[in-house]
């Protein structure tokens, strides 16, 4: 791939997480994206009938989806998975968290996994998510997605006259106390919970009577962008997952047909631990597979003969080295951006590689031209980890750990290499198509 392809690949990414504050958002778009291009939408209530060699998605909740091609001979197929989250860390605004302060509105908010919370003080910040609204459905209401694509509130700081040593300390923030989202003035005789919900109706067209709950997040309104003497960087939000939802979606619709059943696997709440109903951590990959299987054959054992076979790549970000703090990083195992795409070990299972998997990686890398790098934490500090060890131990499937190598990550604002995301997805369409 020539230098401007991989920036092509690289622009896209920033279209697509402009147009996804949110992991609802993020669906929405990978929605209409498989849609266009005739991949069909299953529903978990409704009977599946499937073909050989044809797309299908499945949405739980707005905020996971699964697609996935099926093989050209189901009897005997392998799955070829692709696992990546859809949520970020950041902040929630709580449901009924508007409170008025010397004549201010402000939102007061909940931490959402483990941000670099100072980073979103002094931003632009929109606020978007989702409202639920009763309507004629059967079910008596439905979500309607919102999204103010303008700077809507703040988290202003204290002036350095009044925080003296903020430059020595850095900035301490108390999670219960500090993370109020300035919204506006307030001057109606209503509550400031009243307040909020009166502007939210307005603001959405919806009726007081209709709003029957919401999730709403902040976010940094500016979008994503290239820097460096070349354009060699970018630098744009929710990099940590959304590089990898796009890279996943991207192979899926450009691998080559393959007698492997060919699955991305994009969940919500990796960053509060995977544990839910849409989570990694959840059903929704197993009850996926067995049900794709289940339409072609109805061997009790299928499954299990079939995940023998198998394959699970957990896509998720990594650790560049950072040239001011190189003593942070294991010298052997560092990692930097446009020199590749990461294999991400741990012996203590905090990834889920193995020498088995660094085989498999090694060997799809060759096979798609991708320089790569191996990725290993420093022995005295405690690893993050991902979906890939909840997704092996829950299926059953070997798995390996692979990712961009990035900075800053869980800031409002990441940055990382314009040319990795390119890397990223040639590796992933080879690992697709395995007898390609
Ligand atoms: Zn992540």
């Amino acid at each position: 791939m020539t230098a401007s392809n991989s920036l092509a690949t690289t622009r896209q990414l920033i279209e697509f997480i402009d147009a996804s504050p949110t992991p609802w958002h993020a669906v929405a778009r990978m929605r209409q994206h498989l849609t266009a291009q005739n991949y069909t939408e299953l529903y978990e209530a409704q009977s599946w009938q499937l073909h050989p060699n044809t797309g299908y998605f499945v949405v739980r909740e707005e905020a996971s989806l699964i697609a996935f091609c099926t093989g050209g001979e189901m009897t005997n197929t392998q799955f070829r998975i692709i696992g990546a989250h859809t949520d970020s860390p950041g902040l929630r605004v709580k449901t009924s968290g508007a409170q008025e302060n010397g004549g201010y509105l402000r939102l007061n908010c909940e931490v959402y996994g483990g941000p670099i919370l100072a980073t979103f003080t002094d931003r632009d910040l929109a606020l978007a998510g989702r409202i639920l609204v009763r309507d004629g459905s059967a079910q008596g209401f439905s979500s309607k997605l919102y999204d103010s694509k303008k700077a809507l509130v703040r988290l202003p700081n204290l002036p350095i006259h009044l925080n003296r040593s903020v430059n020595d300390d850095g900035l301490r923030m108390q999670k219960h106390k500090d993370l109020n989202l300035l919204l506006g003035s307030l001057h109606e005789p209503l509550s400031a919970n009243d307040s909020f919900n009166q502007w939210l109706c307005e603001t959405t067209a919806v009726k007081r009577k209709n709003l029957l709950g919401f999730e709403l997040l902040p976010y940094d309104i500016q979008p994503g962008a290239f820097f460096g003497a070349h354009d060699e960087f970018i630098a744009v939000r929710q990099l940590d997952n959304l590089a990898s939802c796009h890279a996943a979606i991207a192979a899926l619709l450009s691998a080559t047909d393959s007698t492997a059943t060919q699955v991305i696997a994009l969940f919500d709440h990796e960053e509060v631990g995977s544990a839910s109903y849409t989570g990694a951590g959840g059903s929704f990959l197993q009850d996926v597979l067995q049900r794709i299987l289940y339409a072609f054959n109805d061997e009790q054992d299928a499954l299990a003969k079939t995940m023998a076979r198998s394959w699970l790549a957990s896509a998720d970000m990594a650790h560049a080295w950072h040239p001011s703090h190189s003593d942070c990083y294991d010298g052997l195992h560092h990692l930097k951006v446009n020199q590749g795409l990461a294999l991400k070990i741990n012996s203590s299972q905090r990834y889920a590689t193995n020498a088995i998997g660094e085989a498999l990686f090694m060997q799809v890398a060759e096979k798609a031209n991708v320089p790569v790098q191996k990725y290993v934490h420093r022995a005295d500090l405690s690893c993050g980890s991902t979906i890939g060890p909840v997704c092996a131990t829950r299926l059953g499937i070997r798995t390996l750990d692979i990712g961009v190598p990035m900075w800053a990550m869980h800031s409002a604002r990441e940055s990382c290499g314009a040319h990795d995301q390119a890397y990223y997805l040639n590796w992933m369409r080879a690992f697709l198509s395995p007898e390609q």
